[in-house]
Formats: C-alpha cells, structure tokens, sequence
C-alpha cells in the first residue's frame, strides 16, 4: 500500500478533452468551436496593438521584479474599479469597495469564495442551469453546497426567466447567486436590463447575496452597456461581488489578469474586508505576478492606450456579430429551413446552437467540426474561410 495506491483517477476535464482529440484529428478541414478564446479573421490568437504597445514602454524602463504588494498593482486595481463601478462614482470616492488583482477571472471567484466560505459558512451556492462548468467545480471545492437556477429552456430556445425568478423567490436569505453579468456561458443568452430590474428586486427582496461573474465586459454590447448591470446592483443598496477577467478582453488569457472586487456598506468594512481578501491570497500564492497586470494597469490608465483598446476591442465584438448574422445567412442558404436567426440574437462568444448531442458526434466524426455535446459552438473562432465549411456541415447534419 503507498500513500496514493487509493487515489483515483479524476474525469477529464470535457473540453481539455475535446481539443485532444481535434489535436488527434487527421481532417485537413477541422475546425475547432469547443474552447472559449477568440481567434481573429486568419484564425490567429490576436496579440493587441495597446498591448504591445504598454509592453514597449515597460521595456524602455524596465523594472527589476521585487514582490508586489499582497493585494496586486495598486493602479491596476484603481483601473479595476474605475472600469467596474465608473471612475470617480460614488462607491469609488467613499473607499467602499475592495478590490485585490487575481489569477484571472477564476482567481477572483475562487478568493470571493473562500472568503464567503468564513463569512457565510452555511450559506448555500446557486449557479445558473446550465452554467461555466467551472462554477459548481470551484464553489464545491469551496466548501459549499451548490445547486441551479433554472436559466435555459431547451423546448423553447430561450431563457427560462419565470423559472429563474422562482427560484430566487424561494431561496432562503443568505443564498450566494451566482450571475453572469454579461455573455452568458454557454448559452449566449443574456436577461433583458428590464429582467436585470427584477432579478435585482427579487435578490433584496429574499436577502440573497449576489456574486457577478464578469468575464466578458466589452464582448456583448459594449463596455459600459455590458457593465450596466452593476449600476442596478449599485442602486439597490445591496453589498455584492464582482470577478472581473481581462483573458477575453485584452487577449491575454496565459498572463492570468482578473480581480475580485466587494462592494461593502462604507469605508470602514471595506478595509476589514481587504484584510480578510489579502488572508486568502498570502496564503494560497502570497502575491500576483506582476507582468499582465502591469500591462492591463498601464492600458487602462494611459489614455491613448486605452482608446486604442477600446477600439480593438470594438473590433472583436465587432467581427464576432458579423459571424453570427453570416451563420444565419449561411444556414439559411445551405437549405436549413428551421428558424436559425436566434444565433445573431445572442451575444459574446458562445452559441448554444440548438444541436444535439448526436448530431455534435456526427459534427465532429464526418465533418471534423468540434463543439461541446451540448450544442456549444464558440463563434469567436469562426472566420471567413471556415464559416461556410462550418455551416455547410451543420446543415448536413440537421
Ligand atoms: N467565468 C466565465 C463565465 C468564463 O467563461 C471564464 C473563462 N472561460 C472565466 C470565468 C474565467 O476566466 P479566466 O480565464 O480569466 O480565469
């Protein structure tokens, strides 16, 4: 018997899987639609110019690498908020909120929820049906029980929005709800802002605590229209979490850049709460590195930089809504006579196509075209050359 002759083998992680086996895959014409990163038109993973750029001037002062501070690059997480809750806002100004740099998005939900772990330790965890497989993952590993909201209905191609609000209602006080606060994954549905109203309502009204995962600000609509769900939360007086991740945002997914932000209910509990955040961090890496942050902080607080970002970023949304209403086109012109038009309806990187989990093998086995058996298709890594391939495959298999 050795220390381990009892572990166990744990299940592959599904899409580490399936970009495996696209890997394995001999067809010249495969393309892969299961993981979440946005290639551009060449189906390159884009290195931005206003990145490029931050790290030219790094390099002409370049800094020798002391530790940083446990709570990240004070100017990044001044640009977290600022981007977050609206630079000079009112939650800004008063030091209400905490903010700490993270290991991307993950890193910021996975500091929330260690820190709720002690503050609330019987609360009871809620992610959206379906939602990022990594929710349930992290919130469990946590320490929480954590259970669905319904959000998709499949019969009805759409949001399950009574089904959400009901359970909300019936959740007891001090329920942690997790909500995406914009492009949903997987689905690609978001909840109309008249629905955010509600959901808002329906959280204070039940005492529940509200954790926004922001991984996709810019990637919807736009930078403050995707954002303006936290001026709904801000107004309900409610305190709350937001992750935020800059992987999608600024194509800098390896450097690890997110940040964990509490909105609190003054001054004075926002310091204890940084206190308590800066516990979970020493004790689990002690500090962030400092190079995507700094890149991020110098982007963000460089005013030339960051037009040239938000341009660049306009740019991704921008060809991502291009290849959605191509996709309906396409389908529409391969012979497809189911209404597809739901796909330009959606937002951010995801479809939930509607596919099912054969015709997903099928996809994959003749054509070489991988999404996840759910019916994911990432449309962010659809191009010009391989979208009529992509929709000519669908429709065969439909
Ligand atoms: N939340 C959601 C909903 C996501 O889709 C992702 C990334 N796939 C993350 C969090 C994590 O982002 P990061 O890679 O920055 O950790």
């Amino acid at each position: 018997m050795s220390l381990f002759s009892a572990v166990e083998m744990a299940p592959r992680d599904p899409i580490l899987g399936l970009n495996e086996q696209f890997n394995a895959d001999s067809n010249p014409k495969k393309v892969n639609l299961g993981v979440g990163v946005y290639y551009d038109d060449n189906g390159k993973l884009p290195l931005l110019q206003c990145v490029q750029a931050a790290e030219q001037q790094m390099m002409e002062k370049p800094q020798a690498r002391g530790y940083l501070p446990i709570d990240g690059i004070a100017a990044y997480d001044a640009a977290v908020q600022a981007l977050v809750f609206g630079a000079g806002s009112e939650p800004v100004k008063s030091k209400r909120v905490a903010t700490v740099q993270a290991l991307g998005g993950t890193g910021g939900l996975k500091i929330g929820a260690d820190f709720l772990k002690k503050v609330s330790p019987d609360a009871k965890v809620l992610i959206s049906d379906p939602s990022w497989e990594n929710h349930r993952a992290l919130f469990t590993q946590a320490g929480f029980t954590v259970e669905s909201y319904p959000y998709y209905n499949a019969a009805r191609r759409g949001i399950d929005f009574d089904g959400m609000l009901t359970a909300l209602a019936a959740a007891p006080a001090g329920t942690i709800v997790v909500l995406h606060a914009c492009c949903h994954n997987p689905t690609g549905y978001d909840i109309t802002p008249a629905q955010w109203d509600q959901v808002v309502t329906a959280i204070k009204a039940n005492k529940l605590v509200p954790f926004l995962d922001m991984a996709y600000q810019g990637f919807g609509q736009g930078i403050a229209e995707d954002g303006a769900v936290i001026g709904k939360f801000l107004a309900s007086g409610l305190d709350f979490f937001v992750s935020t991740s800059f992987s999608k945002s600024f194509s800098l997914y390896g450097e690890r850049v997110g940040a964990l932000s509490v909105l609190c209910q003054n001054a004075d509990e926002a310091a204890r709460v940084l206190s308590q955040l800066k516990i979970m961090i020493r004790t689990n890496y002690s500090n962030p590195p400092t190079h995507g942050g700094q890149v991020v902080a110098t982007v963000l607080n460089t005013p030339q930089l960051r037009a040239q970002w938000e341009q660049e970023l306009a740019e991704m949304r921008q060809r991502i809504k291009l290849m959605r209403q191509a996709m309906v086109d396409k389908l529409k012109a391969a012979g497809v006579s189911r209404d597809m038009s739901f796909i330009a309806e959606q937002v951010g990187m995801f479809s939930y196509s509607g596919l099912t989990k054969p015709q997903m093998e099928r996809l994959r086995s003749e054509f070489g075209v991988y999404g996840t058996d759910t019916g994911r298709m990432c449309v962010a890594a659809l191009n010009s050359k391989n979208i009529d391939y992509v929709c000519q495959a669908i429709a065969k298999v439909l």
